[in-house]
């Protein structure tokens, strides 16, 4: 076996799990990590809600990945503008692509441009101090729709509820905090078109809405329904089955008076968002009700709901990277087990892919290391036929990038970051505050 150079680009946990396994099954394999950001881990830094500091635990296992001397962190290196393939190619001997996906799919509906209708990727970015993103969010609608029936419209409408002093043992940036002081939000309406055995929400994440003293969590019973369909997937599975226990219970629960509400809608489908004055004034939506196979269908039926903002939580998407091929319609990288195949279906020889770019934003952290073990495995089994690099000197790159001007960052940078932040959370008794300018990422981590 000869000794192999592999470039990752992406730093979220399929990327990290990709470098941490390949170095493990192909003995001599030394692995960079590319990121576009100064910080690695992805949506486990910049998509899990700050509340869920257990999830974010698993940074502790990713850190000791990317800490180990055959692998190598290469932060603030955006691949289609600091880099491209061709770039790449001459120093490794393969390139994963694991870059994820960080913005909303669209969801067609009129209304849906309307100001105060956001995407909730969005947001998300927003809260968890995306540096790309915009430093203040407008917070100022009583009444709030989040339209999508899955985990990440449950992180929204938490977020959108439970009060910013609730959120102070968080690592949430100064700015998030200042912004949900302010935040005007009473009641926020989540709309499911299906019903409670078809909904998304994974068991915990939906029992945890209820922890905050300040929320009441109300399930109103039109659209509670359970068909012999639903009846079938509660018997065959337990997660469903807690779903439509909790949901249950919230509906029997009599609310207790707390400020902040989150309702949940089930059976409605969203069909128009209501203006006025080009601002969001109201949703429309058409009640829907089960046909018998798990789907909804319309019933003709329509209600609407007095909302001054939107979030549509309907799915991430990731985007085309340059001179990669791009399916356009699912959103990936078009693939066989993590071989890049291009528009006639052959693979394009050294590259590979995983994570969500590589089977779409669906699944948890987890998945990502099976998802990555595939790949590898493939990318292995090819190596043979796999020509080497031009160089084999781990350092060129570094010099190549240097010379064409780009400003990365590594590990010794990213570690000088991290214990800046943590010092930021010590000094208020906190684990940890973000930093979110990017210039101040960088000049921290260069020291
Ligand atoms: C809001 C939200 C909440 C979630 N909560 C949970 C949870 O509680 N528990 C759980 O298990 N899972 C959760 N998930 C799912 C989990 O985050 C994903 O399964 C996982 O992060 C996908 O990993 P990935 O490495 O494929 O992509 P990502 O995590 O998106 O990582 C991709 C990386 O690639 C980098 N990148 C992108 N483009 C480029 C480029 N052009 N050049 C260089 N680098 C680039 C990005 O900066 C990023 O670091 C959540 C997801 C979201 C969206």
């Amino acid at each position: 076996m000869r000794p192999i150079n592999v470039a990752v680009v992406g730093a979220g946990p399929a990327g990290i799990y990709a470098a941490d396994i390949l170095t493990k099954e192909y003995p001599g394999a030394t692995v960079d990590v590319f990121d576009r950001l100064p910080a690695p881990y992805g949506l486990v830094r910049y998509g899990v809600a700050p509340d869920h500091p257990r999830i974010k635990e698993i940074i502790k296992a990713l850190r000791r990945v990317l800490s180990r001397d055959e692998i190598r962190f290469v932060g603030n290196v955006d691949f289609g503008t600091d880099v491209k393939l061709s770039d790449l190619r001459p120093f490794y001997d393969a390139v994963i692509f694991s870059t994820g996906a960080i913005f909303d799919r669209d969801l067609d509906i009129p209304g849906i441009d309307l100001e105060g209708s956001y995407g909730a990727a969005d947001f998300v970015s927003w809260y968890d101090g995306h540096p790309d993103y915009p430093r203040e969010w407008p917070l100022t609608a009583k009444h709030v729709a989040v339209l999508g029936a899955g985990n990440v419209a449950l992180d929204v409408a938490r977020m959108l509820v439970k009060p910013a002093d609730e959120q102070l043992t968080t690592e949430i940036p100064d700015n998030v905090y200042q912004g949900l002081k302010v935040n005007q939000a009473t009641d926020v309406h989540v709309f499911a078109r299906r019903g409670p055995a078809q909904i998304k929400f994974t068991p915990m994440e939906l029992r945890e809405l209820s922890h905050s003293p300040s929320v009441d969590v109300i399930v109103h019973p039109e659209g509670f329904e359970i068909d012999e369909a639903s009846e079938k997937a509660i018997q065959a599975t337990k997660a469903v089955r807690l779903v439509a226990d909790t949901l249950l219970k919230y509906m029997e629960a009599e609310p207790t008076g707390a400020p902040h509400r989150i309702h949940i809608h089930l059976c409605q489908a969203p069909v128009e968002v209501l203006g006025e004055d080009g601002k969001v004034a109201g949703l429309k939506v058409e009640v829907t009700e089960l046909d018998g196979t798990g789907n909804a269908r319309s019933t003709g039926e329509f209600k609407t709901y007095d909302v001054e903002a939107v979030y549509r939580a309907v799915g991430y998407k990731s985007s085309p990277l340059a001179d990669v091929p791009f399916d356009d319609t699912d959103n990936v990288i078009p693939n066989a087990g993590g071989r890049v195949l291009d528009l006639d279906g052959e693979h394009v020889p050294g590259t590979y892919c995983t994570g969500w770019v590589k089977r779409g934003p669906v699944g948890l952290i987890g998945h990502t290391k099976s998802d990555a073990a595939e790949t590898v495995a493939n990318l292995i089994a090819d190596i043979d036929s796999t020509p080497a690099p031009e160089h084999d000197d781990r350092d060129a790159i570094l010099r190549h990038l240097t010379e064409r001007g780009v400003d990365f960052t590594s590990w010794d940078g990213w570690v000088a970051l991290d214990a800046h932040e943590v010092s930021l959370g010590e000094a208020v008794g906190r684990e940890r505050i973000k930093v979110v300018d990017r210039e101040e990422m960088l000049s921290r981590s260069r020291g």
